[in-house]
């Protein structure tokens, strides 16, 4: 299995650690850090890791990507977003609006914890698999998910409001779950792309 995770910009190297810790247990995951476009072609599974959503944006589409990222979501292969991740894959924007894939029906408030509360970390419980599990949360200048489409799965939730969604073959998080030593989240990605290649 081969997932990959977008390098243009942002924490990418920590996704790969992560991703590589998944990959002592089953079955090898061999990961691979996309730089361009024609990168995707070779892979099953893609994280769109944080960072600054407006640089990562520039970057794309100086490389051309937004098509190729449309045609990887159309063939069903699994995409991951984090924090800029989400941003990048939701419907809507806001705070300000900007261009974004609208891979998942959720709208998204960039920057919404405000100063006081720009950075910190949180422990949670994940729904995963119809199973309760704990999971570690940190929150670097965060987005908030404002709305959650009818077609959108809530996994996890901060207090009231939901942190992680999916919908279909789409997995969002506004938090990092690789700047945690808790492989949960990402063992959860790894089974995705497992099951949408077996399809
Ligand atoms: N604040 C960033 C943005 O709006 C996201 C921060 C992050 O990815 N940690 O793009």
């Amino acid at each position: 299995m081969r997932i990959g995770v977008l390098a243009l910009q942002g924490d990418f190297a920590r996704h790969a650690r992560a991703l590589q810790k998944c990959g002592s247990r089953p079955s090898a995951i061999e990961v691979v850090e996309i730089r361009k476009p024609e990168q995707l072609e070779d892979i099953d599974g893609l994280i769109m890791p944080g960072g600054e959503s407006t640089t990562l944006l520039k970057l794309m589409d100086a490389w051309g990507f937004v098509p190729a990222l449309e045609k990887f979501h159309a063939g069903g292969k699994p995409i991951f977003g984090t924090c800029a991740g989400l941003i990048l894959t939701a419907r809507d924007v806001a705070n300000p609006a900007q261009f974004s894939l609208g891979l998942i029906d959720v709208g998204v408030e960039r920057n919404a914890y405000g100063r006081q509360r720009e950075s910190f970390e949180a422990a949670g419980t994940a729904v995963l698999d119809g199973r309760p599990v704990p999971i570690e949360m940190v929150f670097i200048r965060a987005p908030r998910i404002r709305r959650v489409g009818p077609g959108v799965e809530t996994l996890a939730r901060h207090g009231d409001e939901p942190v992680m969604a999916r919908q279909g073959s789409v997995l969002v998080a506004t938090f990092h779950p690789e700047l945690t030593d808790d492989p949960t989240v990402h063992e959860y990605f790894c089974r995705m792309v497992k099951e949408a290649k077996r399809a």
